[in-house]
């Protein structure tokens, strides 16, 4: 049985070309970026070089662009970097727990948080932020694509706003990152924050647009690496790994690869939605379709408990994930389905497919042959399906 592999949200794997771009760096070209001998100039030409690149991908200059950890590390650095007692801050409601913790912390040395719900399709209103605004408020943070439904949302209004309060604006934009055009100028943001292993790159490295005089605190302090905006010697065959998936990413969104995942993913959703009791979470407003990320798709199906329909398809060879995060050792429906309006019950009944950029009219026609069967076979045997569930 070939394994179909519809959880590229959750993570990509390495191109060929990444892997092989990454090797010299651990091996010949090990050297450490801020020695000044040779080798310490291979690496620090190589980090260079990768800098250049991301402000390509960007569209910024290269001293405002920041390798970090990843994700976590992106956004965590916007809140803590930026945030102080007696701040306010505010964000959508349908972050990442990245920020969504990060802000919990917050609370605690004295920073109050606004959180703006999502409208049912998914789409954070943008006079919804501007109503939350206060005087005291120094940083917005929305993301570019929701995780979960792969929304986009609409930043570049949102940094308009942002500009005319002069109040700091940071987007996460880990899962917009390859899927759409970056523009940090037209996002009208202060900060950005990506990860590598979503754009097939590695795990564990990440980068971060600072815009130039934004007063950001590093969060981690020790050497002067990074303009002194995040210590730590350079990964740098990470730091290479992630120019490297920038670099083909900037390609494939110019080459067709989205149109034709984009193309997959609506043959997928449509097939699925031709299962009774199904329907898409954060797709339409007013029968119109809500701006969504070319490889994502969350589907409700109701009357059956989406953890068991992701065990039932990885059983039968097919990854995906579902609408509940397990918290403390407990399964607990997705915040963002319930931002949006879903019942505990329709969260929990709601899957993600989200498709790699290698994906292929097999790998759909496989999902579309064996959901049908599982939904059937779970619904048959399902107490929720007999409403025997609490
Ligand atoms: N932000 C979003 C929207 C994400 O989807 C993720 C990862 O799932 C992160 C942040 C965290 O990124 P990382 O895994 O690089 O820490």
């Amino acid at each position: 049985m070939k394994r179909v592999y519809m959880d590229a949200n959750a993570t990509t794997p390495l191109l060929p070309e990444v892997v092989e771009a990454m090797r010299p760096y651990w091996i010949e070209r090990f050297g450490n970026a801020s020695s000044i001998h040779l080798d310490g100039q291979q690496a620090h030409s190589a980090v260079d070089h990768a800098r250049a690149t991301l402000a390509e991908f960007f569209n910024c200059h290269d001293a405002e662009v920041v390798f970090n950890s990843g994700g976590t590390e992106g956004d965590n650095t916007a809140l803590f970097g930026l945030l102080r007692p007696g701040d306010h801050f505010v964000a959508s409601s349908i972050e990442h727990s990245a920020i969504l913790a990060a802000a919990e912390r917050l609370a605690a040395f004295g920073v109050e948080t606004t959180y703006v719900a999502p409208e049912p399709s998914g789409l954070i209103d943008p006079a919804a932020i501007q109503r939350a605004l206060r005087p005291e408020t120094r940083l917005i943070s929305v993301m570019l694509a929701n995780n979960e439904t792969g929304v986009l949302q609409p930043v570049e209004e949102i940094g308009k706003i942002a500009h005319a309060a002069s109040i700091f604006f940071h987007i996460d934009a880990v899962q917009g990152s390859g899927k759409v055009p970056l523009d940090v100028r037209r996002f009208g943001c202060h900060l950005l924050s990506i990860s590598a292993h979503k754009m097939n790159g590695p795990k564990g490295v990440g980068a971060m647009f600072v815009r130039r005089g934004t007063p950001i605190e590093s969060l981690l302090v020790g050497g002067s690496h990074e303009r002194r905006r995040r210590a730590g010697t350079e990964n740098v065959p990470g730091i290479v790994g992630i120019a490297k998936a920038a670099e083909l990413a900037m390609q494939a969104l110019e080459d067709g690869t989205i149109d034709r995942i984009a193309a997959l993913r609506d043959r997928l959703e449509a097939g699925l939605l031709q299962t009774p009791g199904t329907g898409v979470n954060g797709a339409f407003v007013d029968g119109n379709p809500v701006p969504r990320v070319a490889n994502t798709t969350n589907i409700r199906f109701d009357n059956l408990e989406g953890e068991a329909l992701v065990i039932a398809l990885d059983l039968k060879g097919v990854a995906v994930s579902g609408g509940s995060a397990c918290h403390s050792g407990a399964t607990e429906p997705s915040h963002v389905l319930m931002a949006m309006g879903l019942d505990k019950t329709r969260a929990r009944a709601s899957l993600r497919f989200s498709l790699l950029k290698t994906a292929t009219d097999a790998d759909v026609d496989q999902v579309l042959q064996v959901v049908p069967e599982a939904v059937e076979h779970l619904r048959a045997i399902s107490p929720v399906a007999a409403g025997t569930a609490g």
